[in-house]
């Protein structure tokens, strides 16, 4: 369980989050939405550690986060960022072996067990036939799926991503998406998408500049109305064999009545 309460960041002068609670249930997916700059890449980077909030704390399983040092965080968060790591020459393997680095103590050799968590992590995201490739010459896909295997090697209970779906294409976000909600931990995840948002998260904090719009279960959060005021975009919302879409059209767009007058409009002029 991941909890912030009153989160605040500031880039320079700039304030980018504010006043920020967020709640992270143990074993659910919670997705950080909202439009781009609204601040949910900067309120993740607070929720594993990598930005100390400026007021508000963060606690992991009642530990309040500020009181640990990198180590001990990096045993109970895993993060999976954009992608890293594409210049070094590692192997996929050794890249998920840095995922046991929280693990060993200090002049501690990988053992057996180390190398148990790197293949069961490979196996898990279908990766064990990359595990000898070079990772840098992987694909935009096949590098996501390694960097989810560096964050299981972790064995964390709780596992943060930003936007881990960007690059990949359509059966590859799904696949990914349907690997991560699969793994019963507590999930983090920042989505541009709103449908992948929808089919795979339980529930959504909705970001609008750096302030929480809305938060809640999927259902209630993807509310049209709500959206179309935080986007400035038209929306629908659709379901389809009981799954909930939605699809955007934008505010200036011809609408169908302007759409019918055209060849009127046409013969005026
Ligand atoms: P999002 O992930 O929703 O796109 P971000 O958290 O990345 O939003 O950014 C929120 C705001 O903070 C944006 O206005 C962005 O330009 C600004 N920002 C992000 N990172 C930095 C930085 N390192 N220095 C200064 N401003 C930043």
């Amino acid at each position: 369980m991941i909890r912030g309460h009153g989160l605040c960041f500031s880039y320079g002068a700039d304030r980018v989050v504010t006043d920020v609670d967020v709640h992270a249930r143990p074993g659910r997916v919670l997705g950080l939405i909202g439009p781009n700059g609204s601040g949910k890449t900067t309120l993740l980077r607070m929720l594993y550690g990598a930005l100390a909030p400026e007021a508000g704390a963060v606690e992991v399983d009642g530990v309040p986060l500020a009181t640990l040092s990198v180590r001990q965080v990096a045993q109970r968060l895993a993060a999976v960022v954009q992608e890293t790591g594409g210049e070094s020459s590692l192997t996929a393997a050794e890249m998920v072996a840095l995922g046991r680095g929280p693990h060993l103590g200090t002049f501690q050799r990988f053992g057996a067990e180390d190398e148990r968590h790197v293949r069961e992590a490979l196996a898990t995201v279908g990766g064990l036939a990359l595990a000898a490739r070079p990772f840098a010459a992987l694909s935009g896909g096949e590098k996501q799926r390694v960097l989810i295997a560096r964050a299981l090697a972790q064995t964390t209970d709780h596992m943060l991503l930003d936007e881990p779906t960007n690059h990949l294409d359509i059966r590859y976000q799904h696949d990914l998406l349907k690997l991560v909600r699969g793994l019963g931990i507590t999930v983090v995840v920042v989505l541009h998408d709103l449908n992948l948002a929808a089919r795979y998260c339980d529930d959504l904090l909705l970001l609008e500049g750096g302030k929480v719009a809305a938060s809640g279960p999927v259902d209630d959060v993807l509310d049209p109305g709500l959206l179309e005021a935080v986007y400035g975009i038209g929306v629908r919302r659709v379901n389809v064999d009981g799954e909930l879409h939605l699809l955007f059209r934008s505010h200036d767009a011809p609408d169908a009545a302007l759409l019918s007058s055209l060849p009127e409009l046409t013969r005026m002029s």
